[in-house]
């Protein structure tokens, strides 16, 4: 084996024996599937890596092909979401495709079947069908319309599509094997009558295929050559086959599917119907909330297309489901993060210093790296003055040998600027420090090539200058959910575990320079973590969302409770 071979993923395996075998590379091609009734989350960026990235790999047209069967739940508001959501993580289709445009010859294959005798008319209740599907070890019984004829058929289905019939009336039904062990084999429904507007066909149709009767089809149609779906459609790839295996004309490919594992993340929950109701019960602002696992809620919440790319690529496919820490997630994106976000100082938990030998009235424009990961990122100025903020967690009284942070009698740089040393402080009536007195060092300048520019002190604290700071409104997020898997308990729902406390207000106070960050715009906050500017934001009102911290502080605390 080669070493690139070795590296190939399961997936790949089997297209490269397909290649061996029966394909010719121009053959190849892929779609990815959306349903339209909901955004796309992170579970489906893996999907979407996965076919897209093949479409690179071996040169291939993948389409987009919307699976919008469904009126009932589905809406061109997520046929856009969903468009542009694949765009942004860098992809682009072949050709964008709807089950929808394929309903005249679903309806004219299903003719054909019933005309051949495969498909039959069913006027029992849904109830009555379901009771004789009988169990994984026991058949299932024949309705009592099983063996109508072909002509009663024929005229049934018809007034089916002309509407002369209320929903639930009659299905078709393809006529299989009510003894197979596979459940999914006992005469399937293809069609039910659904008196609803289509978002695409609108009152066109008013009976609508079912998933397994449109999905191979499509494939067909669009003459994907692999079809790949997440693991619970195994059993449904007899049926796929089936249907396949009476249309299927000699001199056009036959699509296969083949299957692979579904990616969960942990503490939250990656299924649109779930995520609906979070959007529906209020309990985030919307699909596009920073705490929504969903493609656009990581956008707005400042990850870039590349870290979640990298993160797809980094779990791989499965051939077993399983649930990814979301931590891997949050790696990757301060990971990608940490190469390009320019860093400010803001504080955000604001305490007073006093530099009492600093001249009342004077500002200093200090130089500060931008990004020291970057070169090309350049510098820019921070003012410094006598009055500063820096964060309450920095100071403390008196503090061990390890608390390399400010104390009594202490000495800390602070960034880009002077060291200075604690002398005393002030207290509130509840013993709170509301203020610290310092003394600076005016050669200890940063970058000013004095020694005591050199001299080294163990702890660099940031601050901005309080008269110069913006007050800006820092949106911090924590999980949306207090429980690693929230949808996998049998005596509880996943609403059970929403986390009351997943969003936290406060107002930071940031350097002047960010005073023109429009939203979108990512920074590293020095020593805090990367944050970037919300949708909601505007000039008068900044709002930066967390990101990210700097560290898993997660992972801690639940080795601790
Ligand atoms: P949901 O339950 O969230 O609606 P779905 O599978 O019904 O998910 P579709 O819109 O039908 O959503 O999915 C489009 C494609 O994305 C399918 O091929 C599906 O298998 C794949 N997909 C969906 N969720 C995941 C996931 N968590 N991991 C990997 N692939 C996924
Ligand atoms: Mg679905």
């Amino acid at each position: 084996m080669g070493e690139e071979e070795k590296s190939l993923n399961f997936i790949e395996h089997i297209i490269e024996d397909d290649l061996r075998a029966e394909y010719v590379k121009d053959q190849l091609r892929f779609r990815f599937p959306p349903e339209p009734n909901g955004y796309l989350h992170i579970g489906h960026a893996s999907s979407i890596c996965l076919n897209f990235g093949l479409g690179i790999k071996y040169n291939a047209p993948v389409n987009l092909r919307f699976d919008d069967t469904n009126p009932a739940k589905e809406e061109k508001e997520y046929v856009d979401a969903i468009k542009k959501d694949i765009k942004w993580l860098g992809f682009d289709w072949d050709t964008e495709c709807y089950a929808s445009d394929y309903f005249q010859q679903l309806y004219d294959w299903a003719v054909v079947l019933i005309q051949e005798g495969k498909a039959y008319v069913d006027s029992q209740t849904s109830e009555e069908i379901a009771d004789q599907k009988g169990t994984p070890t026991e058949p299932g019984r024949e309705s009592p319309y099983r063996n109508r004829s072909i002509e009663e058929n024929l005229s049934l289905f018809e007034g089916m599509k002309n509407g002369d019939f209320k929903e639930g009336d009659h299905v078709l039904r393809a006529k299989i094997d009510m003894a197979s062990s596979n459940m999914l084999m006992r005469d399937p429904v293809m069609y039910r009558v659904l008196h609803k507007a289509h978002h695409r066909t609108n009152t066109d149709w008013c009976i609508y295929p079912m998933y397994d009767w449109t999905h191979g089809e499509s494939d067909y149609i669009e003459q994907v050559s692999h079809s790949l779906c997440t693991l619970e459609f195994l059993p449904h790839r007899e049926l796929y086959n089936w249907f396949l295996d009476q249309l299927v004309s000699e001199n056009r490919l036959r699509p296969k599917q083949r299957e692979f594992a579904r990616r969960n993340l942990s503490h939250t929950v990656v299924s649109k119907r779930k995520l609906l109701q979070l959007v529906e019960n209020n309990i985030v602002s919307g699909w596009d909330d920073p705490r929504m696992p969903t493609i656009s809620g990581l956008r707005r919440r400042g990850y870039t297309p590349e870290s979640i790319r990298n993160f797809a690529d980094t779990i791989g496919i499965a051939k077993r489901d399983n649930v990814v820490d979301v931590s891997l997630l949050e790696f990757h994106v301060r990971e990608h993060l940490n190469k390009i976000a320019p860093r400010v100082m803001a504080v955000l938990n604001p305490l007073k210093v006093i530099i009492t030998n600093y001249e009342e009235g004077k500002e200093e424009w200090l130089d500060a790296e931008n990004n020291p990961e970057d070169e090309k990122s350049g510098t820019r100025k921070v003012p410094f003055s006598r009055e500063l903020y820096i964060e309450q967690e920095d100071f403390r009284e008196q503090a061990n040998r390890k608390f390399f942070r400010l104390k009594l009698g202490g000495e800390v740089r602070l960034k880009n600027g002077y060291i200075i040393k604690a002398e005393s402080c002030t207290k509130d009536e509840d013993g709170n420090v509301v203020e610290v007195q310092c003394t600076y060092d005016p050669k200890s300048k940063s970058g000013s090539g004095t020694e005591e520019s050199l001299r080294k002190v163990k702890g660099t604290l940031h601050w901005v200058s309080s008269s110069h700071a913006i007050a800006a409104e820092v949106r911090l997020y924590d999980r949306l959910f207090t429980d690693a898997t929230p949808d996998g308990h049998k005596d509880k729902e996943f609403m059970d575990f929403v986390n009351p406390n997943s969003l936290q207000k406060i107002t930071g106070h940031m350097e002047p320079s960010l005073k023109d960050a429009k939203p979108g715009d990512r920074f590293q906050f020095q020593r805090l973590g990367y944050f970037n500017v919300d949708l909601d934001s505007t000039p008068e009102h900044l709002v930066f969302n967390r990101t990210v911290t700097l560290r898993d502080t997660w992972a801690k605390i639940e080795q601790k409770t």
